[in-house]
């Protein structure tokens, strides 16, 4: 029992994570922020092995696709029974990993974050039989989530990830309670008092001692003391690296003031030809060539 649980502090969040490879989870929920937000008992897990629902000699836990095709599908009798199990108890989200699922964002963490229970069910394979998902949507809320535009073997890796980006905004996790808000996307995720010069942009370089390494100078903005400076350079940083590599986030962007307009212009921002289905602007996104 963590010292939070002993003192009858409520646990902020749970996570129960379904899988045939519950040791996968062995040491990553044990280190760094999340095992000390797990030592606090403001995050508790519960990681289970999916074969204790399977319900033959061998513990099978997939067959083979109705319509033929390569690789094999998880059981949906398994699935449902574990999930009944396992998410029956109490107010929680299913989240079901996978490729072919809503983009996972900070948003996303964000309302994750504020959520008692998620559930974690890890798909390998072709993934699992689609009534699961459907059956489960009747019964509680249920989110399809992918981490991003390729195919990974299992869904344990995406539930780490999900897991990691929700529990660092967990209030108190993070040492310093802006640093939410100080991150890329820190304005999409409506982190209270967020700087606005990071608000929907990516976040531009970041410095620390010595002055000088390699001969590469840290740029004298920083060293200034002038913090309304410094915060506009930032901001010139993110729009800038923003515009290198996340083109489609600049369009989205509102309530652009002169100041911004002419560094996305200094950039080349838009580029000629730039537009959906345009490849991503060619500009520099390192600090030295911004350097004051
Ligand atoms: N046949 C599936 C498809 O093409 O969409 C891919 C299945 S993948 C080999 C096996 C499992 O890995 C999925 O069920 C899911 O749990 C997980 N997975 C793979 N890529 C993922 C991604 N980008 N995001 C989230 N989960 C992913």
């Amino acid at each position: 029992m963590s010292e939070a649980q002993r003192r009858g502090d409520a646990v902020r969040l749970r996570v129960d994570i379904v899988t045939i490879f519950p040791a996968y989870f062995n040491g990553p929920l044990d280190v760094s922020l999340i095992g000390k937000a797990a030592a606090r008992g403001d995050i508790e897990f519960a990681v289970h092995d999916l074969r204790r629902w399977a319900r033959d000699a061998h513990r099978t836990v997939d067959d083979m696709p109705f319509g033929g095709g390569p690789g094999m599908v998880m059981k949906p009798d398994v699935w449902g029974d574990a999930l009944d199990d396992i998410a029956g108890a109490g107010p929680a989200t299913l989240v079901v990993p996978t490729p072919s699922g809503l983009p996972f964002s900070q948003e996303l963490a964000a309302r994750y974050a504020a959520q008692p229970r998620l559930v974690f069910a890890c798909g390998r394979y072709e993934g699992i039989d689609g009534r699961v998902v459907e059956a489960m949507r009747a019964r509680m809320p249920t989110d399809e989530i992918s981490i991003g535009d390729y195919v990974l073997a299992g869904g344990e890796a995406a539930a780490l990830v999900i897991t990691e980006a929700v529990a660092r905004l967990l209030p108190g996790v993070l040492g310093n309670a802006s640093s939410a808000g100080d991150d890329s996307f820190g304005g999409a995720a409506g982190a209270a008092g967020g700087p606005r010069y990071m608000c929907g942009l990516v976040e531009g370089p970041v410095y620390t001692r010595p002055r000088s390494w390699r001969g590469h100078e840290v740029p004298g903005v920083l060293l200034s003391g002038d913090h309304a400076a410094i915060a506009r350079w930032r901001r010139d940083m993110a729009l800038r690296r923003t515009a290198a590599y996340r083109p489609d986030l600049i369009r989205a962007l509102r309530d652009l003031d002169p100041r911004d307009q002419q560094v996305l212009a200094e950039a080349g921002f838009p580029a000629a030809g730039d537009g959906p289905g345009a490849p991503p602007a060619r500009f520099p996104v390192g600090g030295e060539d911004m350097a004051h």
